[in-house]
């Protein structure tokens, strides 16, 4: 017994209309250094990666690692200014 054509259409719709997709921490720990990149850069990340940002809106442990990730990148990339420390 087929499924009506009808009911999945409409079932596809509304999985196309759902907004309110979540991402888990998986997907975010993925797409943090991309996402991490796009701040630096000073991108709009709510727009771009709404989902992402979404989800660091709630998610502790993910901030976190977000922050920590952000600290790592704005850090100077050579190691020349490690020793002009008086
Ligand atoms: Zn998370």
């Amino acid at each position: 017994m087929p499924l009506a054509p009808e009911a999945v259409l409409k079932m596809a719709r509304q999985i196309e209309m759902t907004d309110e997709v979540e991402y888990t921490c998986d997907d975010v720990h993925r797409l943090l250094d991309e996402f991490a990149e796009a701040v630096l850069r000073g991108e709009d990340t709510a727009r771009l990666m709404p989902l992402v940002q979404k989800h660091l809106d709630m998610c502790h442990d993910c901030r976190e690692e977000f922050e920590a990730l952000l600290r790592v990148l704005r850090a100077p990339t050579s190691a020349a200014s490690a020793g002009s420390a008086v």
